[in-house]
């Protein structure tokens, strides 16, 4: 097998740049080369050679020593430079590259092949020394700090040392001799900290460096953000190795990154920044303040440096054209990193761009109409989960604000929360249920746990391609950055701004949109849903099969969901409406009732109250079908738990305390999950579940007869496994609405159905269709009763089970399709072979996960129901799995 790509110079080994292979930057590297766009000279490691090399237990294949010599050998015959010699040295990058971007966490190195003798030619052949000796420090520094893994603040301070000596603030104010000293200084740091000299070899830095690209894929922040963003651990990473370019060459060198399109708000201009006399790490570190690439964004923003198309016009043009090339190419916004040495053009790197929510729909919109991708590819590009994003508050325009200061709008959305100061605190916090926003001076790949526990990011230095922004946009939190009146003082945990001192534990807002910081909690207002969004939605609705219906159980909660778009409720779960104070009382009089007549006088009680609940729901959700699940947890959840409540409870339901004592006793359950629940309850005590079908069809027939418009109710009975239980329910429900038929004279069409969660009622489910009209999956059951594991006490081993691979994702987030899934499926095809046009849906946490709703689609249920928030995402997942 061949481990070895080249690119550049009229070669493309990797044909249509395959990114499974050779990871998204060594495949779009070998496309750009391909469509003649002006690379550098390279090679890239595929892959697969990552996996052999843990296999191998972190050695190299045999004939990759070859491959890459021969790599090597390409790259000299291109550039016409000689890797190690010491006349005119070829210096390399090593870059990895999955076959996902992963920000920030794998690590390149830079300069590699300089030593003390290569440096001294460096010198000579580009007759720039200064340029020479930053080159070699940048590289002993990035090497030992990657590759060696040394302490890097200490060169850091070194290089703080350096300048303060000198009085200088800017890395460019040094000079040759200035960096040379320093040279010296880092040899020294790297013989005391490593016990061994810097490596002179160019061959050993070489493997050095690929060893250590593979080395990073298995680091704690690499695997942290794989299981933060699914990326199975055995994909692997590639190596790059491509000669360099210099943008650190005087003024007429530059280095930069840019979007073709805004990635923050999604319109249709070139957005990005650059520094002139650098190389690129620095424009993502934050070292310098980075200039505008534009012209019209220097002037929107007020800045005096001159943007790229003013100081380098020609160069700009030559950019400008390559962005059109590669959007018309990849067909979507591309991420681009480039290097300019000498007034010549050079690109390092295009990928899909990363973007927030908003700019995913708009540039989707935005390129279907201009007729760039199709109607369905624009469904497609859109990530339902990040929908999210748009669907929560805003800050309200008209609240008084208090302005603590302003920073760049870095990603989009406001939150409000306890500031606090570094990661773990916030991780801690977070857990706690609080919200907290994460207060740092820059953020590194060490704050990723930080950051996604963080409801917002705020930092005081770094620019819009920061690493805070781009990974604060990539996981949907809010994020001003580059705040640089804020003094953060990390260890005592505060910051000055103005006069003013906030703590840790003080509230603040942030609105990532404007770039404003507040001090307290500021309100909010929904989110616009016409414009982009609506329009994508409409043609996602044109697409999908599937109904989309909303749980929901409150009229507020219902309302939410007609206006995301919810075309029923597919879950209205009845037990909350009991814990209400006003009618706790009459609920714990039925419980601890000693006969059926004490029981019904309590039900009467709870009769109109049940009924008003429903008419309410009834008038948001009129014609349209509502599937309201009759009572399902035990009923010793109704009953108090600590002594201390039995003596007042006692008294408010009129019975004597030691009375309702024994009757909490009686009611305790060893395991209430599977004990007297569901329609067990209505076996039991028919009267309950009287009451509860009274109520809603004297509900649908007040909202028919007033507003002419009746709700279609789908009375569900949960936790069945026979067939002769929905037959007893459903002739005690049929029997009420019968008499509320005749006491009424009127009639509204109803359905009687159930939930399938247990794996007896899958099974079963031919039988039980001759009695059910619908099935409702309620998959949150059916995969704690298939699997065997507690969902509320799964966290302690779920996270271990992912991680080893026992379950890919956790199955109570996204549907165990072999195991529960094929429960569904049989149910489904049993369902239906006793009754052709029963009804089937899915109402557990799944119906809003977008994988889970793929399978859905799969086996041909009817609808989805999804909390209110996950309409949308399950609208537009629902289109997408029938595409
Ligand atoms: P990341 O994945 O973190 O973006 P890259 O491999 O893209 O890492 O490298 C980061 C930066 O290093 C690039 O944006 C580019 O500016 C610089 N760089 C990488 N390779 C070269 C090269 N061959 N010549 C000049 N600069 C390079
Ligand atoms: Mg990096
Ligand atoms: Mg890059």
């Amino acid at each position: 097998t061949q481990y070895v790509y080249r690119f550049g110079g009229g070669v493309s080994d990797g044909g249509q740049g395959d990114k499974n292979l050779l990871g998204g930057k060594g495949a779009n590297l070998d496309g750009m080369a391909a469509i003649g766009l002006p690379v550098p000279p390279g090679f890239t490691i595929s892959t697969p050679v990552c996996a052999l090399y843990y296999d191998e237990g972190e050695s190299f294949p045999d004939s990759l020593k070859t491959e890459v010599a021969t790599g090597v050998a390409h790259i000299e015959g291109i550039t016409a430079k000689k890797f190690g010699d010491p006349a005119d040295p070829l210096l390399v990058s090593v870059r990895s590259g999955a076959r996902v971007s992963m920000p920030g966490m794998m690590d390149t190195v830079l300069n590699l092949g300089l030593n003390d003798a290569t440096v001294v030619g460096l010198a000579q052949i580009s007759g720039d020394d200064r340029f020479a000796w930053d080159s070699y420090r940048r590289f002993i520094q990035m090497y030992s700090d990657v590759v060696l893994g040394l302490d890097h603040d200490r060169f850091e301070e070194a290089l703080e040392i350096a300048k303060e000596d000198n009085g200088f603030s800017l890395d460019t104010e040094l000079s040759a001799s200035h960096w040379q000293k320093l040279v010296a200084e880092y040899k020294a740091i790297v013989q005391e900290l490593w016990g061994k000299p810097f490596p002179q070899d160019v061959h050993d830095q070489l493997w050095g460096a690929i060893g250590a690209v593979f080395g990073s894929w298995q680091s704690e922040r690499a695997k942290v953000y794989r299981r933060l963003n699914d990326i199975p651990g055995d994909w692997g990473t590639a190596v790059n190795v491509q000669a360099m370019v210099f943008g650190n060459m005087g003024e007429t060198s530059a280095t930069g990154v840019a979007f073709t399109r805004d990635p923050a708000k999604g319109d249709n201009a070139y957005y990005g920044e650059f520094l002139i006399n650098a190389q690129g790490e620095d424009v993502v570190a934050g070292i310098r303040t980075p200039q505008y690439l534009t012209r019209a964004a220097r002037e929107a923003a007020g800045a005096k440096p001159l943007s790229m198309e003013e100081a380098m016009p020609e160069v700009y043009a030559q950019l400008a054209s390559v962005f059109e090339t590669l959007e018309t190419h990849y067909r979507d916004m591309q991420d681009i990193e480039f290097t300019v040495e000498r007034g010549k053009l050079w690109m390092l790197q295009t990928r899909s761009g990363k973007r927030t929510a908003k700019a995913a729909l708009k540039i989707a919109v935005d390129m279907a109409n201009e007729g760039l991708i199709t109607q369905e590819e624009a469904i497609l590009r859109v990530d339902p989960m990040a929908l999210d994003q748009l669907l929560h508050p805003t800050l309200d325009p008209k609240a008084v604000r208090d302005v603590l200061t302003k920073g760049l709008p870095a990603s989009p959305g406001a939150a409000s929360g306890y500031a606090v100061f570094d990661s773990d605190t916030a991780e801690k916090r977070a857990a706690a249920g609080d919200s907290v926003i994460l207060v740092r001076v820059e953020t590194s790949p060490e704050d990723i746990h930080g950051m996604h526990a963080a409801r917002g990011i705020l930092t005081a230095r770094g620019g819009m391609t920061s690493h805070a922004a781009v990974v604060a946009r990539g996981m949907g939190r809010p994020c001003v950055s580059g705040a640089g009146t804020l003094a953060i003082v990390a260890k005592e945990k505060l910051f000055r701004v103005g006069g003013r001192e906030v703590r840790e534990g003080d509230t603040i807002t942030i609105d990532g949109t404007t770039g404003e910081v507040m001090f307290g909690a500021v309100p909010t207002v929904q989110p616009e849903l016409s414009g982009d969004f609506g329009t994508l939605m409409l043609w996602a609705d044109a697409k999908r099969r599937l109904k989309v219906r909303a749980n929901a159980e409150t009229p507020l909660d219902c309302r939410t969901a007609r206006e995301f778009g919810a075309e029923g409720i597919g879950l209205c779960r009845t037990e909350h409406m009991f814990f209400e104070q006003s009618r706790i009382t009459a609920v714990r009089q039925m419980i601890l009732a000693s006969d059926e007549a004490g029981r019904r006088a309590a039900l009467d009680k709870l009769l109109p109250e049940q009924r008003s609940d429903f008419v309410e729901i009834f008038e948001v959700m009129a014609g349209l079908p509502c599937t309201i699940r009759l009572l399902d947890p035990p009923l010793h959840e109704f009953l108090p738990h600590e002594e201390a409540e039995f003596e007042e409870v006692a008294k408010a339901a009129d019975i004597d305390v030691d009375t309702l004592r024994r009757r909490a006793a009686e009611l305790h359950e060893f395991n209430p999950m599977l004990g007297h629940r569901g329609c067990r309850l209505g076996v039991t005590y028919p009267e309950i579940y009287e009451m509860q079908a009274r109520a809603i069809f004297e509900a649908a027939i007040e909202v028919a007869e007033r507003s002419g418009a009746a709700p279609i109710p789908e009375v569900m009975i949960p936790l069945v496994a026979t067939r002769r239980e929905l037959e007893l329910m459903k002739i005690v429900v049929d029997k009420a609405a019968q008499a509320v038929f005749a006491e009424k004279g009127r009639t509204v069409e109803y359905l009687v159905g159930t939930m399938i969660e247990l794996p007896r009622a899958a099974l079963r489910a031919g039988e039980i269709a001759e009695v059910g009209e619908f099935f409702s999956f309620g998959t949150n059951d059916l995969t704690q009763t298939t699997l065997g594991v507690s969902r509320d006490d799964a966290a302690r081993f779920l996270t271990t089970y992912v991680e080893k691979g026992i379950y890919a994702r956790d199955p109570f987030v996204s549907l165990d399709v072999e195991g529960v899934g094929e429960l569904i499926s049989i149910a489904a095809e049993r369902g239906r072979a006793t009754r052709p046009d029963i009804k089937l849906g899915i109402c557990g946490e799944h119906g809003g996960d977008p994988a889970s709703i793929a399978f859905c689609e799969a086996i041909g249920l009817d609808y989805v129901s999804a909390s209110p928030y996950r309409v949308p995402i399950a609208r537009l997942a629902a289109a997408q799995a029938a595409l």
